[in-house]
Order: C-alpha cells, then sequence, then structure tokens
C-alpha cells in the first residue's frame, strides 16, 4: 500500500523563518568554525545579565520555586510591572492587567490572537520588526505594510496611516524605538496617530521593548499615557529582554485593559501555561533592586551610545552610504540603494569577500537598506565598518 504524502498545514506552509535569527546563526556558525566574522546580526545586548537579576532567579530555584505558577505571572511581579508604570510614565494599572508571558515575541503573539480574525487587517508600519506579519498570518488576519522610509525619518505619519485604513482594518501595530531601525517617535507625533486609530476605532499594539534604550535626551512615550480613550484600546508589550540582557529567560510582559488582558491569558493558559517559574523571580529583583538595576543600565547605555556615535559617524563617511542617527535601540539602518545592489545581494557578498555579517533591509520590508547591531564590542565595530567601507569602494565602477 502506497500513501499519498501527508501535506503540512496552512500555517506551517505559509511562514517565514526568521531572516535575522538566520543571518546570526550563520554569523555564529562562521565564528566557531575559527572564521574571522565581524558580525552585526545581533538581535541581543552583548552584555551578561546583571549579577542580581541571577541571583534573585538562583535563590527561587534553590528555593523549590519549581512548580507551574499563576498563568499570568507570579503576584509579586505583576505588581512591581504594574508599579513600574506608574512610576516610569504615571499610568496607573493594576496588576490584573498585567500579563508576564515567555518572552515578548510571545506577549506580541498573544495581543494579536487576542484582537484579530480572519478577514481583518493588520497596518504594519515598515521596516517592521520580522515577527509581526507572520504573526498576523497566523491569526488568519492580513497584514497591510506601509513603507515610511528615511525621507520620513523611518516614521509613519498619520496621512499615511488614514490612507491604508480600510473598514477591515482592527489592528495598528507600533514599535517605538524601532527595531530595526532605532528611530524614537516624539510623543506629539504619537498622539497624531492615536487619533487617527481612535477616529477609526482600531486597536494599538504598541511594542515597547526599548522603552529604556534611548539616546540624546530622547524620551520614550508610553502609548496609554496618550488618554483614555488610547489607553481603552491600546496592549503594551514590553519586558526584560533587550533592557537587562535577558533574551535567553524568555519572559515579556503585556499590559491592556483587564478584559483585554483576561483573554490574552486565557490564550496563554492553552498555548504555553506561565512564564517559567523561577526565572519570573529573576525578573522580579530586577524591579525591585532599583538602585542595582538602574546602574547596571547606565553602564551599558554608555557603551551602546558611544558605539552608536562611532558607527554613524564611520558608516557616513562611506561614499555611497547615507545613514540617519538613531536615537534608540541598539541598530542603524543605513541606506545602501546608491550601489545598485539588491540588499539581499549586498549582504551576502559583504559576509563572503569581508566576513561582515548584517541583515539587508528587504528581511524587514524595506528594500536597499542594512540593519547594522552595535550590541558587539568596540573592536568589532571598529574592524567591520573598516572592511565594510572597503568592500563599498570595491563596488564603485
Ligand atoms: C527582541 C524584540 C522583541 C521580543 O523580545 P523577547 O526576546 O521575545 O522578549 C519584541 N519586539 C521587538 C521589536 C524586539 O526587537
Amino acid at each position: 500500500m502506497s500513501s499519498a504524502p501527508l501535506p503540512l498545514s496552512i500555517w506551517a506552509r505559509n511562514i517565514s523563518p526568521s531572516p535575522t535569527l538566520a543571518v546570526d546563526a550563520k554569523a555564529k556558525a562562521m565564528l566557531a568554525a575559527g572564521e574571522d566574522v565581524c558580525s552585526f546580526a545581533a538581535g541581543e545586548p552583548d552584555f551578561d545579565t546583571p549579577g542580581h537579576i541571577k541571583d534573585g532567579c538562583i535563590a527561587a530555584l534553590r528555593a523549590g520555586k519549581t512548580k507551574y505558577a499563576p498563568t499570568p505571572g507570579i503576584e509579586p511581579l505583576r505588581a512591581a510591572v504594574a508599579g513600574s508604570y506608574q512610576t516610569n510614565y504615571g499610568l496607573k494599572v493594576q496588576p490584573a492587567q498585567v500579563v508576564v508571558s515567555p518572552g515578548g515575541k510571545y506577549s506580541c503573539y498573544l495581543a494579536i490572537m487576542a484582537t484579530c480574525s480572519p478577514g481583518d487587517e493588520v497596518i504594519i508600519p515598515a521596516p517592521y520588526w520580522v515577527s509581526y506579519p507572520e504573526m498576523v498570518k497566523l491569526a488568519g488576519a492580513t497584514p497591510r505594510c506601509v513603507l515610511a522610509d528615511d525621507t520620513t525619518g523611518f516614521k509613519l505619519t498619520p496621512a499615511m496611516l488614514a490612507k491604508a485604513i480600510t473598514p477591515k482594518t482592527r489592528l495598528l501595530i507600533i514599535n517605538s524605538p524601532s527595531n530595526p531601525t532605532g528611530a524614537v517617535y516624539t510623543r506629539a507625533e504619537l498622539a497624531a496617530l492615536a487619533e487617527v486609530a481612535v477616529q477609526h476605532n482600531l486597536y494599538i499594539l504598541s511594542d515597547e521593548m526599548y522603552e529604556h534604550l534611548v539616546y540624546d535626551g530622547a524620551r520614550p512615550t508610553c502609548v496609554a499615557t496618550l488618554g483614555p480613550e488610547v489607553e481603552a484600546r491600546t496592549l503594551i508589550v514590553a519586558g526584560f529582554s533587550k533592557t537587562y540582557s535577558m533574551t535567553g529567560w524568555r519572559l515579556g510582559t503585556l499590559v491592556a485593559p483587564a478584559p483585554i488582558s483576561k483573554a490574552c491569558a486565557e490564550l496563554q493558559s492553552q498555548m504555553s501555561s506561565n512564564a517559567t517559574t523561577f526565572a519570573q523571580y529573576g525578573a522580579l529583583a530586577a524591579l525591585v533592586e532599583k538602585e542595582k538595576t538602574a546602574a547596571a543600565l547606565a553602564a551599558m547605555l554608555t557603551a551602546f551610545d558611544r558605539r552608536r556615535k562611532f558607527l554613524h559617524a564611520e558608516l557616513n563617511r562611506i561614499p555611497g552610504i547615507k545613514c540617519l542617527l538613531a536615537e534608540g535601540a541598539f541598530y542603524l539602518f543605513p541606506n545602501i540603494s546608491s550601489f545598485g545592489l539588491k540588499d539581499a545581494d549586498f549582504c551576502a557578498r559583504l559576509l563572503e569577500q569581508e566576513k561582515v555579517a548584517a541583515v539587508p533591509g528587504s528581511a524587514f520590508g524595506a528594500e536597499g537598506y542594512l540593519r547594522l547591531s552595535y550590541a558587539t564590542s568596540d573592536e568589532i565595530i571598529a574592524k567591520g565598518v573598516a572592511r565594510l567601507a572597503r568592500f563599498c569602494a570595491g563596488l564603485k565602477p
């Protein structure tokens, strides 16, 4: 008896695997094989998790916090997250509005699953974080990507947003500070976008994962603070991964009006259950031991800021490259369109000829750019950007 090959589901067949993780994995594999790679592909801080956070986790593990926890998170952590919104933004958040999830990525997925149904449309400003369109598709909804290139500072304008809205639009995704561009919207810019979302009765998913990684005195805006009508429709995603160098811990947060948070927790109860119990105690230490955490964050920010300025200056000295000075996260997004190469080809040749790893802008819905992460050592940045300059010089006709 022969049987026909079993087809995989449309979900499995339609998913595009994360291109950023793929480039990073390739660079790491080349490094492991002894090759002299300069990687700008990292999507995570290059620092270790601060010691007091590890200690909080270790103590919990020793104390036997090794069992299931309540699905939306341990109570003290939910309370501490709620309190941090009051402290940081003056926003009143009840612990019941907080869901602790297995990662900020997972929080985004919960937010989309809780708000979008098949047939709905979701507006995603491009360049976008790679997972948004894929998650929208997994919810059976349709991503509508709207390109905001360097001519608008990689920021969606209210006019661009209004033009993209249809009767099917359900959700607007905002990510400030942005991965991949580092752009930070001002409060006024966000208020103008939120006003359009209110007019058209859209949900807002505000991915504030990089809220604490801002430079030049830029102030992060918590979108839920833009007024009661905005707060009532906003799901804030944030977490610990990028701010406290905790990417491997797999912890994220979601804050929304209570009925929405409850829906997210119910989805999580069937999709994953609680985030790792003892890991949550480490995150609790990050929020409770405020002075140690602030000192660790300040040290990381100083290093990021120095690298950001250096890399930005060096990039703009390369003939043919134009790069805006981003105010947040740990990425720069230079324009390389003047070289007349597809960005994917540019990156492939750059890796092959100069052993420099970068992610093409097209992975983020913006052809003609590179995403360079400066979450790597000053030495690698200096060596890598010199190689990039040599590569670009070789491309000139
Ligand atoms: C890294 C990142 C996340 C998710 O972080 P986790 O590692 O899943 O906590 C979410 N959004 C953006 C924009 C990111 O860059």
